[in-house]
């Protein structure tokens, strides 16, 4: 049980699943009774019940509805913390439009989600580092809308930035013009989203739509400085909200909306194949089928360490969709 353990928590690509509590929206009466359900004694596998049938899943945890935001984050705090010993890391929210993604990477006020823990996290550990360390973090908020990247932090956030490979000759890539604010304290990272919100609202008339639409990335760079040798090391931790996991392509919009949805549509199934690539330890990667996989290739690859959590309704009239999520969940497992 131990190596098991051992194996679980080293390899690079874990997927959990976490299904939100039924809400008003879901209906009351007989259509509020929960398509999935769980194993007592089995904290990976869930059933889904869909047009009668039951289909069980999985996946290397699963957290039921009662599962609160501390117990999530206790699950990849080992994660968080990696980055300070230069490991890259990228943790995504994955599932359709009111699934709980931005619950759990946002969180609300009184209980945040996995971004605000994460830095408070590192802020502490930072501090309680040998003494011969030096670290530094700091923070970009970015979006891909349309396959456009846009800094949220910038001066310019209409502005679209390209994803450029380093001139040494490193193959590494990097964004000119991300803005990256350094940042020492909770009330320091309060401003940064309070002002990458900014941003993303007056882009737009409807956040709510606009978020469901393009995903959200908040990326926290640790980098330490070892003062006796100089030995340097640099972690990145890419926290990413996806866009809304739901063909709408296939419901009958038009235009702009189609547009939109063919957008998300390519890009979730981009990230699918590059995980699915990684895990079955393909030789080519295609990671640059889009932008969000190519702006992510150095934290998905080498020893990084990813993490999909993927998003489910409980609701019986969204158990298609929770069902293409959970295969979704399958196939990068
Ligand atoms: P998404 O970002 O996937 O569209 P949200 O995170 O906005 O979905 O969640 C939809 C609604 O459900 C929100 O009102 C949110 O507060 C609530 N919700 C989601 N997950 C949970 C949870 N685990 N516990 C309590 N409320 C939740
Ligand atoms: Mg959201």
């Amino acid at each position: 049980k131990c190596h098991n353990e051992l194996v679980r928590l080293k390899g690079n690509i874990r997927v959990f699943g976490r299904v939100r509590p039924i809400t008003k929206e879901d209906g009351e009466g007989p259509e509020a009774v929960s398509a999935v359900t769980f194993d007592a004694d089995d904290d990976a596998v869930l059933h889904l019940l869909h047009k009668g049938k039951q289909v069980s899943f999985e996946l290397d945890k699963v957290f039921p509805p009662q599962a609160s935001q501390e117990e999530v984050f206790q699950e990849v705090q080992a994660l968080v913390t990696s980055c300070i010993d230069g490991y890259n890391v990228c943790i995504f929210a994955y599932g359709q439009t009111g699934a709980g993604k931005t619950y759990t990477m946002e969180g609300t006020s009184t209980n945040p989600g996995i971004n605000q823990r994460a830095l408070q996290l590192l802020f502490s550990e930072v501090r309680s580092k040998a003494a011969d360390w030096d670290y530094a973090i700091s923070v970009s908020v970015a979006e891909i809308y349309n396959e456009a990247l846009r800094d949220l932090l910038g001066k310019e956030p209409q502005e679209k930035l390209e994803i450029k490979l380093c001139p040494d000759g490193s193959g590494q890539l990097y964004v000119p013009g991300l803005t990256e604010f350094s940042v020492q304290s909770v009330e320091d990272i309060n401003k940064v989203f309070e002002f990458g919100h900014v941003n993303r609202v007056t882009e737009c008339t409807n956040l709510n739509e606009h978020s469901s639409r393009s995903h959200a990335l908040l990326i926290i760079t640790v980098r330490g400085l070892d003062r006796s040798t100089g030995l340097r090391t640099t972690g990145k931790l890419n926290l990413v909200d996806l866009a809304g996991s739901e063909r709408v392509g296939r419901s009958g919009a038009e235009g702009s909306r189609l547009r939109e949805a063919q957008y998300i549509n390519r890009s979730l199934s981009a990230l699918g194949d590059v995980i699915y690539a990684l895990r079955s330890r393909q030789g080519h990667v295609p990671f640059r089928n889009s932008k969000l996989t190519y702006l992510l290739q150095d934290s998905l690859s080498g020893d990084s360490k990813t993490l999909m959590m993927v998003q489910v309704s409980p609701a019986e009239k969204n158990s298609s969709e929770t069902l293409c999520s959970l295969k979704f969940a399958e196939r990068v497992r």
